[in-house]
Order: C-alpha cells, then structure tokens, then sequence
C-alpha cells in the first residue's frame, strides 16, 4: 500500500495518495480480524504531514492541467486523449480532472457534468474492471463529444478508432516500442494534431527518445539485412544478447553474495562519544561514492554549525556544506550536503559506531564505509523515490530549531555557489591573460613587433 502510495504521489496530487492509503487501510482492517493496520495512520506524523500536503501537487499535475486548459482556448471543440501506463491511473487521473472541473468553463450547459471518462483494455485482470458494454459507451460519448477527454491505458490502443482526436498527450507513460510510437502518430491524424509527453522519471524520457531511436536502428538494421543477408546479424545478436547476459549474472551473483552476508543485518547508528541514536542501519544510502543518512528524524539528532573553512565544492550535484554535531554531546559526527538539490545528513564513519540490533556483532566501528559495508550490513544505492525533496526538506521545517538548521544550511549553500562563482571568473579571466602571453611570446617569435602608430614594419626594408 505504501509503495503504491509513493508511485502515486509521483503523478498524482499528495491528497489522492493519502485518500488510497487510508481507503487500503480500511479495506486491510476489515479482511483482518485484528485491527492491526490502523497503527500506521495514529502514528504521530501521519496527521501532520497530511495537513502540510494539503493542495500540494506535482510538477507534471500542473502541467496536465495546463496543457488541457490550453488546448481548449485555443480549440473549444477539442477531443484529448490521455496515455497512462495503470489501470489504476487512468481511472485517478480520470476522477481528479472531473473533480477538480478545469473543463467545465468549456461547456456549453450550466449543469454540472463529467467532461473526462476512461478506458481500459477488455482483458479483465487487474483490481481496476471495465465491461466491454461500458467501454463502448465511454467511447460512444468521446464521440459524440459529450466526453471531452478520455484516459486509456496503452493496452487499449488497438481498436481505438479516434479520427477526431486533436491532442495525445502521454500522461508518465512511454510508447514500450517504435511500432507502438508509430501507430499512435497515425491515429492522431484529424487536423491541428499533436502529441505532448509530460514524464516525470527521467527513464520515461529516455524510453521516448529510445523508442525514436530504436525506430531509426530498425529501418538500419532492415538495410544491413537487404544487403548482407541475416546470417551475419544473428551471430552479431547472438554474441551480444550472450555478453550482456553473462555481463547481468555477473553483478546479480555479487549482489546475491553480499545479501546473504548481510543483508538482513540491522543496526543502530550512534554517536561514538555519548551513544545517542541518529538512525538506523536501513537509512544509510549510497549516492555515487557517499553514503548518506535519508531519513527525516535525523535532523532532529543532529545540530548544524556553519562551516569556518570553505568546503571544497565537487559539483553542481554534490555540495559539501556545514559541519554536523552530536544532538546531545555536540561532538562532531559529520557534514550536511546538498545534493540534487536536498539537503542531506553524511556521517563521518569514524565518528559513530554501530550495534547491532538483530545480530550477534554488538557494538563495532569502522574506519570506512566499505568496511562497514562488507562486514556489518549491506548498503543500497539511493534511488528516485529517497531523493522525494518534500520528505527531508519537511523535516526541516517541522520545528523552530529545525528552520534554523536550514537557515544555515541555505546560508552556507549561497556561499559555496558565490565562491564557486567568483573562482570560475578568476579562472577565466587568467586563461584569458595566459592566451595573451603566448600570443605576444608567438609573435616574437615570428618577428612581428606590435605596431603603436609611429613605427611601422615592413618586411622589403631588409
Ligand atoms: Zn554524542
């Protein structure tokens, strides 16, 4: 449920994702005689963290939204469909858009009525269901422009005779082959047509950009065959669909080794003077070659100090900022980073230890994280969904003691940047003069003496 809930909120206002939750919740309670799952919506900052995501909405909702806005200024007869990858999707973004009636001030009665349906394929399997009788009458009323909008999964495609349709707009979801890419270019053939992909992961884009060039390789491919004959290319597959899976063994069977050693290994991390608990094992995340701590209560454990010494910058990316102390003994355990735009907690590994909460290891420390990582417990890399800005930078605003931490955390991050800034211009101002020194030391060379007016230089007089 809470996985769901995390995708949700990727494309979704916060409010549906926590109207699912607490829906799921209900629904887990009632098929279970105990009632264990409500723990999880008394917790402390549940409440709290749903007040603050009131009328928070993702980057890619206000875009929908403005895209549809848009479209129906311009052309108030539109027709618009919306690809989603879920069934589920397609029915949330459905229900939302009707909800939030953007389309209404399109309509030519007073009366309130659903502007936006969806459809889904006729395989009937997942929790979402559809009748075929339902789907054509969906389809029957995005005809005859009742519907304004339809959402469709991609399964839906096929058969889905739309001559009048102005905008495809692919809501998060990437054409999964250049065959499908090309289909969906034909179908949105009536005039003025286009198609808009708004994605919020980075891979969707690049599925898109693969799809266009996967196309482009296919004709190629087609080419090489008609000239060469296939037997050449299918030893060429061959040898690389072999590579590649030897290559994938290879790392799961590393990663497989590493689990079994530890990763089912939870400890404590705990300043190594006074023992006070930052977090756990499980929050220790690898971004490229650091480890960071994401979890948003760290920053209560901690307090943070501007650094005196500038910090070497790294990059746009990875910004090492303040000095982070001991919460209770303000012994010194770390720096804050910025990175991808988020603040970030970095323990120094010498200045914590670890105990062990499910194991046999009692209290160890470490001199590096490989260590840590080879012997104690197994560290994953950060993926998109830690990197959720609103998570860690909440925690930052949750209390007055914390706003003051980001206050020296913004502070120390507009320094950095000015210095950063004013060592580019050095830098380029003194590549600038190192240009001018040789070209006058080239001119030398070549006997050209700088002419100021008075003196002039001819080559004949010699
Ligand atoms: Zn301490």
């Amino acid at each position: 449920v809470y996985i769901e809930a995390r995708g949700i909120v990727d494309v979704m206002p916060a409010m549906v994702a926590f109207n699912f939750m607490e829906e799921s919740i209900r629904q887990l309670n009632s098929e279970h005689t105990l009632d264990q799952f409500s723990d999880f919506l008394t917790d402390k900052v549940y409440d709290p963290l749903k007040q603050r995501s009131e009328g928070v909405e993702p980057e890619i909702v206000k875009k929908l939204k403005t895209t549809l806005v848009n479209q129906f200024k311009e052309q108030p007869d539109s027709r618009v469909i919306i690809f989603v990858t879920q069934r589920n999707t397609a029915q949330r973004v459905s229900e939302f858009l009707n909800e939030s009636g953007i389309l209404e001030q399109f309509l030519n009665t007073t009366t309130r009525q659903k502007t936006v349906g969806y459809v889904l394929g006729t395989n009937n399997t997942g929790s979402v269901q559809q009748s075929p009788q339902e789907q054509q009458r969906v389809l029957e009323q995005f005809n005859s422009g009742k519907l304004k909008v339809i959402v469709a999964t991609s399964v839906v495609e096929e058969g889905l005779d739309v001559t009048s349709c102005n905008l495809i707009i692919k809501y998060n979801c990437s054409s999964a082959s250049a065959i499908q890419l090309v289909q969906r270019r034909g179908r949105a053939r009536a005039k003025n047509s286009r198609s808009v992909l708004l994605a919020v992961h980075s891979r969707v884009q690049n599925d898109e950009s693969n799809a266009m060039l996967s196309e482009k390789f296919m004709r190629q491919c087609v080419k090489i065959i008609e000239q060469n004959g296939n037997k050449m290319l299918e030893k060429e597959v061959h040898k690389a669909t072999v590579d590649i899976q030897r290559q994938r063994a290879a790392e799961a069977a590393e990663l497989k080794q590493q689990m079994e050693r530890n990763g089912r290994n939870i400890f404590t991390v705990n300043c190594a003077q006074c023992q006070w608990t930052f977090c756990k094992s499980t929050d220790i995340k690898k971004v490229s070659s650091n480890y960071m701590a994401f979890h948003p209560m760290v920053w209560d454990n901690v307090s943070v100090e501007s650094q005196k010494k500038a910090p070497s910058y790294r990059n746009e990316d990875t910004q090492p900022l303040s000095i982070l102390k001991c919460h209770k003994c303000q012994h010194l355990v770390g720096k804050a980073y910025k990175m991808r735009g988020v603040y970030l907690p970095q323990f120094a590994v010498k200045n914590v230890n670890f105990v062990a909460q499910n194991n046999d290891n009692g209290t160890a420390t470490k001199a590096h994280w490989s260590g840590v990582q080879d012997e104690l417990f197994f560290i994953g890399e950060a993926t998109q969904h830690d990197f959720v800005r609103e998570i860690m930078l909440n925690a930052l605003g949750n209390t007055e003691a914390n706003m003051d931490k980001k206050r020296i955390l913004d502070l120390d991050s507009k320094q950095l940047m000015k210095l950063v800034e004013s060592k580019r211009f050095l830098a380029m101002k003194e590549k600038k003069e190192q240009e001018a020194r040789m070209k006058r030391a080239e001119d030398e060379e070549n006997g050209v003496v700088p002419t100021n007016g008075s003196t002039e230089f001819s080559e004949d007089e010699d």
